[in-house]
């Protein structure tokens, strides 16, 4: 029933630096009403809640087995577990929650939201996080931030863009859970190349030096992303902002990529 989905997803071509973006969101505003209804937007069901269907959404790749830290998808059971990478080199967060692995249909619904601006295809996953940080904040109250900080975009590609899909994503936690939200506190001040294509010390290095922290940040903070995929962002992130003052950097996204 997600077959729908695989086929939109092969379709995929990056429309950033083009006006495109505009008209297809307006379209996906148009999609996102009624906000709890219409079709699923993998098989094409009538039935659909928040964009996916019963089936639909059952079929999406929940991170089970993770890093308790990175959330680093690992192969068996074991909650306390912590991958190589943390071990060696323990990061900078204290945590990163990601509930779902970045891999078919969440990876063409993130890819179609992010460089096509379709803004209905995060829709049910954006929902569904939201209701997944409740239950871990009630579940756990220590563990709520006092301030969501969305991952900074270089002013340049944000224009071609469109939009930040990080800020996107916090917005909307935000109005979900009253956590305060802001893209100002940390900013990026040059462009790196993508970081598609780099392996981890490539990306490390490709963003050395590009974040700036504009002002004292609260104690506890989460930075919010689309994808966690190296962690080589959350990682920069979080230093400059515990440098900066927070005792507690969390990375809230969406999905994690397997390295
Ligand atoms: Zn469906
Ligand atoms: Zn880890």
């Amino acid at each position: 029933m997600i077959k729908g989905l695989r086929s939109l997803s092969t379709l995929l071509t990056p429309k950033v630096n083009s006006g495109e973006w505009i008209r297809e969101s307006i379209q996906g505003i148009r999609g996102l009403l009624p906000a709890a209804g219409g079709q699923c937007i993998a098989c094409l069901e009538p039935d659909a809640h928040f964009g996916l269907c019963a089936p639909c959404r059952e079929d999406l790749p929940v991170n089970h087995w993770h890093c308790r830290c990175c959330a680093l998808p690992l192969a068996f059971a074991g909650d306390e577990t912590l991958c190589g990478q943390c071990l060696q080199a323990p990061p900078p967060f204290s945590r990163v929650i990601a509930p779902w692995r970045y891999r078919f249909p969440v990876d063409g619904m993130i890819q179609r939201y992010k460089y096509n601006g379709q803004r209905a295809f995060a829709r049910p996953l954006i929902n569904d996080f939201a209701d997944h940080l409740i239950a871990v904040l009630e579940a756990d109250p220590e563990l709520r931030p006092d301030l969501l900080v969305a991952s900074p975009m270089h002013p340049a590609r944000r224009r071609r863009r469109g939009f930040n899909q990080a800020a996107d994503i916090a917005e909307q936690i935000s109005k979900r859970s009253a956590i305060p939200w802001t893209t100002d506190l940390v900013t990026r001040s040059r462009q790196t190349r993508p970081q598609r294509g780099l392996n981890r010390e490539q990306r490390l290095a490709n963003l050395r030096g590009i974040y700036q922290v504009t002002a004292i940040p609260p104690a506890r903070v989460a930075i919010v992303d689309d994808v966690v995929t190296t962690g080589a962002t959350a990682r920069r992130l979080a230093e400059v902002l515990q440098i900066a003052g927070a005792t507690d950097v969390q990375v809230w996204a969406l999905a994690r990529t397997p390295g």
